[in-house]
């Protein structure tokens, strides 16, 4: 017999299994509908020898210390400063705009104006946002804001959500940052890592206890009903805890309507050459349909001569009855669906034994380190 239920084998649901069961000595049964664990996480080896991240490109990187830690524990890390250039005016330049980029787009002595305003003007800060530079009262500042802002952020963000230029919400471009010198990293966190044997691995060794139980194709929405404020699994009434990482959505079988995210088509291509491109990521602001190229030999350290595989995303509108598109990838965040989340939300409170966690249950862009520090405190809170 099981103490708890844990749906969703991604870093929410794995990493609160392994703390009922390791920490609080229970017996965890989760449930996961894909036919393998490790979530959005999960990758795996392509013909070509190369470990493919098959839900997009995922690095890990975090200033929370403890959930680090937390996770050492099932794998050995290698150190990854990930770096993105980005195709403007067709040069690549660095992503996040810095003083290189601004050297390759800009003639040398126009550069050199534009630097030496930028230090005089916000002295010794190393990152700025670009409605900071939009909004000086320099002229030749608030140019350079404004050309950034229509060659790496307006059409990008129209492609990626689907919407016209004109709807882009200019309060997003806030948190845009530019860097002050020629430090080229996309993170700025101090720890920037990726798994050495690979997420996959990492997720079995976290779900590697005697006390868990997997079981893979079984969608949990299906066995669940919520009537009133009682919760039936499989047809009998449940009061034990269960901790849900899926779409609540699909849980209250969509009875206030669907949940709007952004899907992705991902296209995964081979080729024979040993490299692709220079990094990692190159991002395609504004010819192209998609959004960025990933190369996936640069996460994973691996060495392969003469063959590489890259994955294109195109975004797409999420269907869940379509072909291509029916991953909820990133929620679209809007006070009309956020009151929609909160009615649901709502119902499943008032079960007082459904616990809500992770990027789909609680309707939220999370990274990787917030989720398993949400499990974390999840697992340690609730009362089995
Ligand atoms: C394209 C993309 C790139 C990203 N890159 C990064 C990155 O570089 N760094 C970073 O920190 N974060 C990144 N993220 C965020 C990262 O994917 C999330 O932080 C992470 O997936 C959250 O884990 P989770 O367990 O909440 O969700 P998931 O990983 O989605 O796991 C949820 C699991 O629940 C299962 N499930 C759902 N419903 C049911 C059901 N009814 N029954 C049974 N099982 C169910 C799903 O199949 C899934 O396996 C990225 C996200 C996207 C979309």
């Amino acid at each position: 017999m099981f103490d708890i239920i844990v749906i969703g084998c991604g870093f929410a649901g794995a990493v609160a299994a392994r703390k009922f069961a390791e920490e609080k000595n229970k017996k965890v049964l989760l449930l996961e509908k894909r036919s393998h664990i490790a979530g959005n996480m999960y990758e795996d080896m392509d013909i070509n020898g190369i470990y493919v991240h098959r839900y997009g490109p995922h690095i890990f990187h975090t200033n929370l210390d403890y959930v680090f830690e937390y996770l050492k524990r099932f794998s050995d890390w290698f150190s990854y400063e990930h770096r993105v250039l980005g195709r403007i005016d067709g040069q690549l330049v660095p992503i996040p705009f810095n003083f290189t980029s601004i050297e390759k787009l800009f003639s040398e002595e126009k550069a050199d104006i534009i630097k030496k305003r930028l230090i005089e003007i916000f002295l010794d800060r190393q990152v700025i946002s670009v409605m900071e530079i939009m909004n000086n009262s320099d002229e030749i500042i608030k140019e350079l804001g404004q050309y950034i802002f229509e060659k790496v952020f307006i059409n990008y963000t129209a492609k990626q959500w689907g919407i016209p230029i004109e709807q882009v919400d200019g309060s997003v471009i806030s948190r845009v940052p530019v860097v002050l010198g020629y430090d080229d990293r996309y993170f700025q966190d101090k720890i920037q890592v990726m798994p050495k044997y690979g997420y996959t691995k990492l997720f079995e060794k976290i779900l590697n206890h005697p006390n868990i139980t997997i079981k893979l194709n079984c969608n949990a929405a299906k066995k669940i009903k919520i009537i009133d404020k009682n919760v039936y699994f499989d047809g009998e009434i449940y009061r034990k805890p269960i901790i849900y990482t899926g779409a609540v959505d699909d849980l209250l079988n969509y009875k206030y309507g669907e949940l709007p995210y952004r899907s992705l088509d991902l296209v995964f291509e081979r080729y024979d050459v040993t490299n692709f491109q220079p990094c990692a990521v190159v991002n395609y602001p504004n010819e192209e349909d998609y959004t960025r190229i990933t190369e996936f030999k640069y996460l994973t350290g691996q060495v392969v001569n003469g063959k590489t595989t890259i994955l294109k995303e195109y975004p797409l509108h999420y269907n869940i009855m379509a072909e291509k598109g029916n991953i909820p990838y990133y929620p679209i965040i809007n006070e009309r669906n956020l009151k929609r989340y909160e009615m649901y939300k709502a119902d499943i409170e008032r079960t007082g034994n459904i616990f809500l966690c992770g990027r789909l249950a609680e309707y939220k862009y999370y990274n990787m380190d917030a989720v398993v520090d949400r499990a974390i405190k999840i697992a340690e809170e609730v009362d089995v």
